[in-house]
């Protein structure tokens, strides 16, 4: 029955998650397929809070067995944003072909083979989420499953410790989500401890790149606007480019995010040539290029901030975690790493990244995120509610 086809096996689950995972399930009655199995537990999940749809399976081995992903921006590109009907229909349509996708990919009988089954609970668009849990929760109870509701952004925080073995990050460590509907910077302590160092008030780094890519009129790519944006900024230019003036620093010196003050200037750049038809290939490249640079250098700029906070805290941090469909751009990722050399450490900071598919949305997260729960015996009722809203610090409360 566990006899898997073993694909992107990365290791087994780390001894010492077992081991806690021992103790705490001797408190809890587990359920009749949660016994059958300890250290190869094989999880089917469904992630549908947003505008993809996708189905994996995924072992407590660290097997990647299948990542289906069905993306929609082709349906939402004429509405400049995420329309939650147009997204509803499309889970509703994508779904079972999703989870049909995957099991074959998987080469896994749903019957004989899954141990239990995970679904993003929140936060995000309701009536998407309850496309996946709905399915989850009805899946499960025909085949008398286990069923966990995750988190999506521990399920992006978590990311690396599966996708950066044998050399996960160690807790505490500095985590940057970079999404479309978040930018926050966490301090990890354990799978389920998050505490908020700095979010923003206005608007997350992932919009802001979606909102720069339409103002200049980009055509989205099989990836949406903000992967748009980077493939236009970093084309081939041997001209020079033309002065567009300074980005504004939002919230300098001080924990905390602002992106739209960075879109606005775009924006008003526009403006002032009375519209994006008036405005040439040059100049919009400066302003591609100027955007993409000023919305990395404010992460930047946290990220050290928040290492100043962990020294005054007294707080040891070797590792920082980066994921999130932001966290996909090149750019970024450059960027940060040089950042973090200025860091006053005696051991270097060590920095993660997804692989850029599991860092835009994915199961595989959401089949990682829920591991832990599923080997301690710690599922939940079929009867358990979503949350749209539902801050990470939440977590360990
Ligand atoms: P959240 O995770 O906050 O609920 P989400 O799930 O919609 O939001 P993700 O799928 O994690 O967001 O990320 C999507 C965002 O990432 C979009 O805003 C998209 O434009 C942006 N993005 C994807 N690739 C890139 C890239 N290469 N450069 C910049 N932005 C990117
Ligand atoms: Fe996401």
């Amino acid at each position: 029955m566990f006899a898997k086809i073993s694909r992107n096996s990365v290791n087994s689950f780390p001894t010492s998650m077992l081991l806690a995972t021992a103790r705490r399930s001797a408190a809890t009655q587990p359920s009749r397929r949660v016994l059958r199995t300890t250290r190869n537990f094989t999880v089917l999940a469904f992630e549908s809070s947003a505008d993809d749809t996708c189905a994996a399976v995924v072992t407590s081995s660290r097997e990647i067995l299948s990542n289906v992903v069905i993306k929609q921006h082709d349906l939402h590109e004429g509405y400049g944003g995420i329309h939650p009907m147009i997204a509803i229909e499309a889970h509703q349509r994508n779904l079972p072909i999703a989870v049909k996708r995957a099991l074959k990919e998987a080469n896994v009988s749903v019957a004989k083979d899954i141990d239990g089954i995970a679904f993003t609970r929140g936060p995000g668009i309701g009536g998407c989420l309850s496309v996946g849990s709905n399915a989850a929760k009805t899946l499960a109870a025909a085949l008398d499953l286990p069923i966990v509701g995750v988190h999506h952004m521990q399920a992006h925080a978590l990311t690396p410790l599966l996708t950066s073995w044998p050399n996960p990050p160690k807790f505490p460590f500095l985590t940057l989500l970079v999404s479309g509907g978040h930018t926050l910077l966490l301090l990890a302590t354990s799978l389920t401890s998050f505490r908020i160092l700095a979010t923003t008030p206005d608007e997350s780094i992932g919009r802001s790149f979606d909102k720069v890519s339409r103002m200049l009129g980009l055509k989205w790519t099989a990836f949406g606007p903000g992967a748009a944006l980077e493939q236009f900024a970093g084309q081939q230019w041997d001209a020079d480019l033309p002065d567009i003036g300074n980005f504004p620093r939002p919230l300098r010196g001080k924990l905390g995010f602002s992106y739209a003050s960075l879109h606005s200037f775009v924006e008003r750049c526009i403006a002032a040539k009375q519209g994006i038809q008036n405005i040439d290939e040059g100049f919009k490249l400066a302003l591609a290029r100027g955007f993409q640079t000023a919305a990395v250098a404010h992460l930047e700029e946290k990220l050290l901030l928040a290492f100043e906070w962990c020294a005054q805290n007294k707080i040891h941090v070797q590792d920082v975690v980066v994921s999130g469909g932001v966290a996909s751009n090149s750019y970024l990722r450059e960027r940060l790493a040089e950042c973090l050399k200025t860091v006053d450490t005696t051991v270097p900071i060590s920095l993660s990244f997804p692989p850029p598919s599991l860092c835009t949305d994915n199961a595989v997260m959401i089949a990682w995120a829920s591991m832990h729960r599923f080997l301690a015996r710690d599922h939940d009722e079929y009867t358990i509610g979503l949350r749209p809203k539902w801050s990470i610090e939440e977590l360990s409360s």
